[in-house]
């Protein structure tokens, strides 16, 4: 395939009757998908929807949010998948920044897609197959991007990243950046026509959308699920033969807390033969937990939007017993910099740069951006701080969210690591707090509901583990961490809420 949609000829080639999309009771074989699909393009052309022209879809994980996505791509036009958990001011921005053409809202599955459909004065269409879609209004004066032959240059979707730096980007990711992305990690993962995937990331999301496309890719079954409930997934996992779990950590610390609180005595493995996570630093307790949980390997990966999102990986057959994030996948090149651009000594820490076939195009309309992070040789600045152990990559943290400490750098993941390995401790995030010239260390924290730990406990088991520059000056206990809706800590609104003087 040289374009998304054109990933399920292959398997309506070899196996057309085989299930493609599954949500809730209903199916659509490879064959219904792909005949469905461009009766939907047919609809959008008519609803003025022209080759180069940005399109949004609200929605959640569903049925219809595929369909439209593959049509979308079938026009070439430029999807942009938006969660409808957005808020109406993120909403307008994304609309706004992408001067997109029309915005389509799955009204009729989705109460907060709904929601933002009527405020944008959309009418309920029947879309081809697909019922109770919100279309709001044409917007007469979008402009035409130019259309590119070919899928290297061709935009397919638009992403706009969930920003826990602050600034929302929009991420313009071509049809070979997501289909490369996708092979790679499918070939790491050795995913077959037999796998079954309970699909809990977002499609909004880069990674949601990677695993839609690997999945379809080798002819398996996605399971949309619209909203993570952990009870289900366990449900799912022990009866609807779901043979792949993939989640940010967060997903499955939610999965834990479920089974404590339920009873249960272990989690039902069904069918599954992976256990993938990706997207935010891995503990390594709860990558024990979940291992002993489900007798399988919880296999790390790292990627990030820009990369499409993949970069490394564990292989499925080379598991691993620590938070690396594994080996690079085939065809991406890295090197690891100093902060001031230049070469490192093997082993030690520094920015990594990648290049590829899976980086990005660019930010839209915001080239200043993109050559800050991508230099005339491609190489792309990640922004975070990387270690290689021989062909193995280590994640230490994000360049900006270092902290220089009397001279001395501070990773916060190491911070983070030691008092996320204390019993009462659910999760931490560490920021820098500017003192006098120097930086100092605060460590927010979540205990466990009930937990009568103090910061001073807290405070004396970090002594007898790390040593004195990298220590917090102060622990301050929060009911819950500010996070993103893939469960990524907004470092930025700790450090916001140390400036304006209280936590
Ligand atoms: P912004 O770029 O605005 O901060 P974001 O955090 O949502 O937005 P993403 O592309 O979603 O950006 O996340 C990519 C980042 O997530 C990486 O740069 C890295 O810091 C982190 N990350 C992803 N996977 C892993 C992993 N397996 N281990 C550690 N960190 C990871």
């Amino acid at each position: 395939p040289s374009r998304i949609h054109e990933v399920t000829a292959g398997p309506v080639a070899r196996a057309p009757d085989r299930i493609a999309l599954v949500e809730g009771g209903a199916s659509w074989s490879y064959r219904e998908l792909e005949q469905r699909v461009g009766e939907i393009a047919t609809v959008l052309s008519s609803l003025g929807i022209r080759a180069g022209d940005r399109m949004i879809i609200v929605s959640e994980n569903c049925i219809a949010l595929a369909a439209l996505l593959l049509a979308t791509s079938r026009l070439d036009a430029w999807a942009i998948v938006a969660n409808p958990r957005l808020s109406a001011r993120e909403l307008d921005q994304i609309r706004d920044h992408s001067g997109a053409r029309r915005m389509f809202f799955t009204s009729g599955t989705s109460k907060e897609a709904a929601a933002h459909a009527s405020r944008y004065g959309a009418e309920n269409w029947r879309i081809g197959p697909l019922a109770e879609i919100g279309v709001g209004p044409l917007n007469e004066s979008a402009t035409v991007q130019p259309v590119e032959t070919d899928p290297a240059r061709q935009v397919a979707v638009l992403i706009y990243t969930s920003g826990t730096t602050g600034t929302p980007k929009g991420v313009m990711l071509s049809h070979d950046n997501l289909l490369i992305s996708a092979k790679t990690t499918a070939y790491f993962r050795r995913m077959n026509e037999k796998d079954k995937i309970h699909l809990v990331l977002p499609i909004s999301h880069i990674v949601g959308i990677s695993l839609l496309i690997m999945t379809l890719m080798v002819g398996g079954t996605v399971r949309m699920v619209s909203k993570y409930d952990p009870a289900a997934t366990a449900k799912a996992v022990a009866e609807e033969g779901v043979t792949i779990l993939n989640g940010v950590p967060a997903t499955y610390q939610r999965l834990l807390e479920y089974k404590s609180v339920s009873g249960v005595e272990q989690l039902s493995r069904g069918s599954l033969r992976l256990i993938a996570v990706a997207g935010a630093p891995l503990d390594l307790n709860l990558k024990l937990r979940v291992e002993k949980e489900f007798g399988l390997p919880l296999l790390n990966g790292y990627g990030i939007t820009e990369c499409s999102p993949g970069i490394s990986g564990v292989r499925f057959d080379r598991p691993r017993s620590d938070q690396a994030v594994g080996t690079l996948l085939p065809g991406v090149e890295a090197r690891v910099r100093t902060i001031e651009g230049f070469p490192t000594v093997s082993g030690e820490v520094g920015e990594l740069h990648v290049r590829g076939r899976n980086v990005m195009l660019g930010y839209y309309r915001a080239p200043e951006l993109t050559a800050k992070v991508i230099d005339s040789e491609g190489w792309f600045n990640t922004g975070d701080l990387a270690r290689f152990d021989g062909d193995c990559l280590y994640i230490v943290g994000r360049t900006k969210e270092m902290i220089i400490r009397s001279g001395f750098n501070v990773y916060p993941a190491e911070v983070e690591a030691v008092l996320s390995s204390h019993k009462d401790v659910v999760q931490s995030a560490v920021v820098g707090r500017a003192a006098d010239g120097n930086e100092e260390i605060v460590a927010f924290v979540q205990l466990l509901p009930g937990s009568c730990t103090t910061p001073e406990t807290l405070m004396h088991f970090v002594r007898s583990q790390l040593t004195s520059y990298k220590r917090p000056s102060e622990i301050v206990i929060l009911d819950a961490l500010p996070a993103t809706s893939t469960g990524k800590i907004l470092k930025h609104k700790l450090a916001e809420s140390l400036r304006e003087g209280g936590a």
